[in-house]
Formats: structure tokens, C-alpha cells, sequence
């Protein structure tokens, strides 16, 4: 860790030091780093799409297996789960991503992915390890290691889970009705992690309560009445309405939804017309809309419905050309809500435990993550998810000093460092599930 670092850490009491057992259970950390080393390069080199995860679920699942967890394959789709009973005491849920991103990596590392696949469409694409989840399943392997080694010091069950589809918001939803909670042991405690693009290695951050927001896709298909441009007004011109909608939309978080309670309304796509001198019979508008909190998202969509709507009346469109408004049933995540007692009881065991150099609460984003499903089901069971800093530490204190910044996660460019990455979360996920097991007597 920079020494900077270091300071900013003995100020704020942030750095703990640990005690013999973590000393030990640290240096099996370190002494497992090769073997974890070797699978994230081979994870990391063998990147597969949303929905195509089936070589990347057979390896987790082989690592499981061969720690003597019972594993099922093919839940949900590619997904995994692996159970170990270990006598009475609670459950608790880890969970893996498994999916990698169309992109071509431009990393120049020297184990940069160079595979090419077929996405959904049909298309050639380059895919890469852009999200870390090649990190996330390195933990994650990493810490059943751990926890099948200190087998004698923990009671009750270990459910692993790796779950696919994670980029594309609909894993998560596809395990639980493939029976997740059914079919295996009902978890007391899920928890997750994930790589962070903007903080140094060796580093957690976690955010209480609303971390990441509800995520939804909104398409709205402005229709219109098409002609000569040079006889407006013998048209309906749905470029002026589809404006008219795009300003409309910016009143919704600055004047209908609390300022306290955020919320995003973004066009990222619109589409009409095909000449200078036509008006269209339609234009094309994608958003994304982003919220905390179930009202606030409620708020949002049935705003974005009457704007859209109202405004094609007053365009005087008849009723049967007013703007369709469809929000995505598949393309949407709901927000995560990390539960506040179970994040100060995981996060003080972090500190005791001396899991990091620094350990700190961060503001939420507006990002989205389908881990927040498994705490949605009717059992409302208490979720945490944390960041596990990934940016190589001499490379984080240089380019902050020259005021850069760092590639971002989905990014071409995202190279974590991958050993205190992986060492850190393998130390903060294994301390972490020792603090919700039981203890042997
Ligand atoms: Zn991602
Ligand atoms: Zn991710």
C-alpha cells in the first residue's frame, strides 16, 4: 500500500492488526496464491459471453467438486451450486458472476483474452474479462479453499453459487426459478463482491444500506404522421415531438421526485428519419432510468409514460399514434440494498481481522447488479455486497498525484492487478463467512 495510504489509514484507526489466527489463516492465503494465479489466467484467457458460460461453469464447478462440495450444474442456465453441510448452524450464500463482455481487450498484457465468439445477434465478437468476474471467481475458488481447510472451526452450510448471465441482469432471476432456494439449503446471509476500477489493491469499500440503483430499460417508439419536408403542415412531425419528449423527461428528476431521492433519467439513443427533405413516420428513443428506491422507480416510469403521452396529444396525434412507452421485462436490475446490521457485523470482523489496509464506507452508485435479487425473494433474506479495490497501488498513487484517471470497469483497458486483488477478497470473503457460520464448540 502507498504510504500516503498508510497515513490516511493509522489516522482513521482503519488499519487492524491481526490476530495469530488471521496471521495464519493470511499466510495459507498467500502460500494458495499460486494455484489461484494459475486459475485466474486460465479464466482470464477463456472469457464467455452472457448465456454461453458452459467451459467457465464446468471449471468452477470441477474446482468445486473437488474440494468435496456436492455441485449441480445447469441451474438457471450455465449456473452452478455447490453445498457443503458441515453440521447445525446458519447458511450463508456466496455468490460468483461468470460472464465476460463483447470487447476487445487492449490491455497489452501479455495473458490478454484474444477470443472471439457469436453474440446473441448472430455477430463476431471479441470477448474479454472486462468486469473482473475472473477476479470474482478466483475469490470466490479461493475462499472454498479456505473454508474446506478450516473445516473443523466453523459449523452449518456453505452454499456456493456461480451464477451467468450477470451483464446481462437476468442470472440471478433465471437460478431462483430454476429453484435456487428450493431445490438447496434456504440461505440466513448472501454475500458478494466485486472489483472496483477506482481504488487501489489492498483496499474495501462497501456502502450500508441502497448501494447500487434499480436499473431499467425504457423504449419509447414516437410515431408520427410522414411527408415532403417542404409540407409541414401536412404532417405530423414525430423529430419535434421525440424533442419535445427528451426536454419533457428532464423535469421528472428536477421537479416530480424529492430532491433528497435521486434518480436518473438518461436518453442514450434516438433514431429517425433518413433524408434532409422527409418527415418520418417515426422516431426511436432508448433510455436508461435509474432509482433506489420501488417508488421512486414507479415515479419515474409512469412520468416517463405520461410526458411521452401527453405530448403526442398536444401534438394532436389521434390515440391510436400517441408514443409507446415499453419497459423491458428481461433488461432491468433491481437496486441492491445492502442490510445495515449484517454490513457492520461482516465489515467490523474485516477490521478486527485486519483483512485490509483500508476498510471504508463509500457513496452508493447508480450502477446496477442482479445480486440484489436473491435479498428480493419473499424471504427478504439480508444481502452484503462489497468492493474489493483491484488498481495496482504505485500505479493508483501516481496517477492520482498527476490528477489522471483510471479505466473504467467495461472498459478495453481494465487491467486489475490480480495479486492483492485476489489475496485481499480471498482474506475479506473468508473472514467474512466465518463471521455469519457457527463456531465449533
Ligand atoms: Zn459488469
Ligand atoms: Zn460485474
Amino acid at each position: 500500500m502507498p504510504r500516503f495510504l498508510i497515513a490516511i489509514a493509522l489516522s482513521l484507526g482503519l488499519l487492524a492488526v491481526p490476530a495469530a489466527a488471521d496471521e495464519a489463516l493470511y499466510q495459507a492465503i498467500d502460500n494458495d496464491y499460486a494455484y489461484l494465479e494459475d486459475l485466474y489466467l486460465y479464466l482470464h484467457r477463456n472469457p464467455e459471453l452472457s448465456y454461453q458460460e458452459q467451459k467457465t461453469m464446468k471449471r468452477i464447478a470441477a474446482e468445486l467438486g473437488g474440494l468435496g462440495f456436492e455441485v449441480t450444474e445447469n441451474v438457471g442456465g450455465f449456473g452452478l451450486v455447490g453445498v457443503m453441510e458441515n453440521g447445525e448452524g446458519p447458511t450463508v450464500l456466496i455468490r460468483t458472476d461468470l460472464d465476460a463482455l463483447p470487447l476487445q481487450e487492449q490491455t497489452g498484457l501479455p495473458y490478454a483474452s484474444v477470443i472471439r465468439g457469436i453474440n446473441q445477434a448472430g455477430e463476431e465478437v471479441s470477448i474479454m474479462h472486462a468486469c473482473g468476474h475472473d477476479i470474482h471467481m478466483s475469490t470466490f475458488i479461493g475462499t472454498a479453499r479456505r473454508l474446506v481447510e478450516l473445516k473443523d472451526s466453523w459449523r452449518g452450510t456453505l452454499v456456493m453459487i456461480g451464477q451467468p448471465a450477470e451483464e446481462r441482469g437476468g442470472g440471478a432471476r433465471a437460478m431462483l426459478n430454476d429453484g435456487l432456494f428450493e431445490r438447496f439449503p434456504l440461505p440466513d446471509y448472501n454475500l458478494a463482491l466485486h472489483d472496483g476500477a477506482g481504488a487501489p489493491a489492498g483496499t474495501i469499500g462497501y456502502t450500508s444500506g441502497y448501494a447500487l440503483a434499480n436499473v431499467d430499460s425504457v423504449d419509447i417508439i414516437v410515431h408520427g404522421i410522414g411527408g415532403h419536408g417542404a409540407y409541414p403542415h401536412t404532417t405530423k412531425d414525430p423529430v419535434v415531438l421525440a424533442a419535445q419528449i427528451v426536454v419533457g423527461l428532464q423535469t421528472l428528476v428536477s421537479r416530480v421526485i424529492s430532491p433528497l431521492d435521486p434518480g436518473v433519467v438518461t436518453v442514450g439513443s434516438i433514431h429517425g428519419g433518413t433524408k434532409h427533405n422527409i418527415i418520418s413516420d417515426n422516431v426511436k428513443l432508448q433510455l436508461t432510468v435509474r432509482s433506489y428506491t420501488d417508488e421512486v422507480r414507479k415515479t419515474l416510469l409512469d412520468g416517463i409514460k405520461r410526458i411521452a403521452e401527453n405530448l403526442g396529444r398536444a401534438a394532436g396525434l389521434p390515440e391510436d399514434k400517441l408514443p409507446e412507452v415499453i419497459v423491458s421485462e428481461d433488461d432491468r436490475t433491481p437496486s441492491t440494498y445492502n442490510d445495515p446490521a449484517l454490513s457492520d457485523r461482516v465489515t467490523k470482523a474485516m477490521r478486527a481481522a485486519g483483512v485490509a489496509g483500508i476498510i471504508r464506507e463509500i457513496p452508493p452508485v447508480m450502477g446496477g447488479e442482479d445480486f440484489s435479487e436473491y435479498g428480493r425473494t419473499e424471504e427478504k433474506i439480508p444481502g452484503f455486497l462489497f468492493w474489493v479495490g483491484a488498481v495496482n497501488p504505485e500505479e493508483y498513487a501516481t496517477t492520482v498525484a498527476a490528477g489522471g484517471s483510471f479505466p473504467s470497469l467495461h472498459s478495453p483497458f481494465f487491467a486489475p492487478d490480480p495479486e492483492p486483488t485476489i489475496k485481499t477478497g480471498v482474506r475479506a470473503m473468508t473472514i467474512a463467512a466465518l463471521e455469519l457460520l457457527g463456531k465449533a464448540e
